[in-house]
């Protein structure tokens, strides 16, 4: 049976959330937003601690095995958009679990999952990161990925490079992490070559080699990596071997695909903390100048400020509902491809237009630094670019709807 409710098991889980996004993160969210690369370890090592209390709170497997399937991917949707509303970027700097933690668990072995993300579990804060987009493959990846995996004896010598890769830097460089590469074993397959390929930080021949300046989700670094000639061993291949025999199969490449699976709606979840804030913040400050949302009013009767706030309360609470549908799918192990893709939509579209009303209807308030707004506002946008852009996202969605292949309808 669905449950929208929030499991009582998970409470305790979501009041630390809430007690970190008040008391960590809020009161520094300026400062590491103007302070773009600075790397916020007390942010950092004090989640690597609670997380590890909690039995790990990213996508990797902890205690949470212990309480069952259910469990996990509901506690990241309500942690996720706890986290966001405390600091969305700060909430991107989390140890302990992602992207590439959400790779290795769609796509690994057994055996795998348990070398690559025991580390999340240790003594130090550990990050990883997942890279699919080249300079030549966004969107169109991973048909168009020209990253290389050449076997060599026991090894893969992997050549290319790779763009936009969140917590790509500490993942590699500030942390013993790690970094999943999407690299291609036959290019004459297109994406039927893609397999995915964990590159640990300190093989050589894996450099970063740039820091994005952006314009939101500041505090989190997005970086440029080259690999030249890198190196790694053989069983770093995600998934059994017979992905590798069967080069023409789409095995490898469906493990992408699986991962958005699982992240599109934390996302999601994400975008949503970022549009509570805001609604929270925008009402706050109308109040304080007299102007009360009567909401048990007809419809009819109401201001039109009044109907704004009421539809936005509405966009809110519905993706909220299609997000942890999608959240609950994946923990009850039912395919959730078209509520992930509709969740992400949604709560990309419904995010941006929330910070961007709420700039507006607020005017100098609203878009000077003296309040968040301006800069919810900038950290809203990402969430319609990364993990297949909003355009991205609903050719999925029609293509589920309809039953089209990525053929019929691309
Ligand atoms: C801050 C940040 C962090 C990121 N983190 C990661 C990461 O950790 N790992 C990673 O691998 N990537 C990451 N990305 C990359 C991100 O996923 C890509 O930017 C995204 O997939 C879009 O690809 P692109 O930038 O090449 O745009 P393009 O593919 O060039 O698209 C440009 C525009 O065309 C539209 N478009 C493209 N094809 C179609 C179509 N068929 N129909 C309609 N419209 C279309 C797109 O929606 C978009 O609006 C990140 C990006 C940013 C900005």
């Amino acid at each position: 049976m669905i449950s929208f409710e929030m499991p009582e098991k998970i409470e305790h889980a979501v009041v630390l959330a809430e007690t970190i996004a008040e008391n960590m993160m809020r009161p520094v969210s300026r400062h590491f937003d103007e302070n773009e690369h600075e790397i916020p370890w007390d942010y950092i090592e004090f989640m690597h601690t609670s997380l590890k209390a909690l039995g790990g709170g990213g996508l990797t497997p902890g205690k949470e095995k212990k309480e069952g399937p259910r469990i996990s991917f509901q506690r990241m949707a309500f942690q996720t958009e706890m986290l966001s509303w405390g600091d969305v970027g700060l909430w991107l700097c989390t140890p302990g679990g992602g992207l590439g933690a959400a790779a290795v668990n769609a796509a690994g072995t057994d055996e795998q999952k348990e070398r690559f993300l025991a580390r999340h579990r240790g003594e130090k804060p550990v990050f990883d990161a997942f890279a699919l987009t080249e300079p030549h493959a966004g969107s169109a990846m991973p048909a168009e990925v020209r990253t290389t995996a050449v076997r060599d004896g026991d090894e893969w010598v992997l050549n290319g490079e790779k763009i936009f890769i969140t917590a790509g830097h500490k993942a590699l460089v500030d942390s013993q992490g790690f970094l999943v590469v999407w690299a291609t074993i036959d290019p004459e397959a297109r994406r039927a070559g893609v397999r995915p390929f964990v590159v640990e930080a300190g093989t050589p021949g894996c450099k970063v080699t740039k820091l994005e300046h952006k314009l939101g989700i500041r505090a989190s670094d997005t970086a440029s990596v080259v690999l030249d000639g890198c190196r790694i061993p053989f069983e770093n291949l995600l998934g059994s071997p017979e992905v590798v025999q069967k080069k023409k199969s789409e095995k490898g490449f469906k493990g992408a695909m699986a991962t958005f699976d699982a992240t599109r709606p934390v996302v999601a979840a994400s975008a949503l903390g970022i549009a509570r804030a805001t609604l929270e913040k925008l009402k706050e400050l109308l109040a304080e100048r007299g102007v009360e949302i009567r909401y048990g009013l007809p419809r009819s009767r109401m201001t039109n400020l009044e109907r704004e706030i009421v539809d936005m309360e509405v966009m809110l609470r519905s993706t909220w509902l299609l997000t942890l549908k999608a959240m609950w799918q994946m923990d009850e192990r039912k395919p959730n491809t078209l509520a992930a893709s509709m969740s992400k939509v949604r709560a990309g579209d419904v995010v941006v237009k929330i910070t961007q009303r709420a700039v507006e209807l607020l005017g100098p308030l609203g878009y000077t630094r003296e309040y968040l707004l301006e800069k919810w506002f900038r950290d809203a946008k990402i969430n319609d670019l990364y993990e297949g852009t909003g355009q991205i996202n609903r050719l999925i969605v029609a293509r589920q709807i309809l039953d089209y292949t990525r053929h019929e309808l691309s």
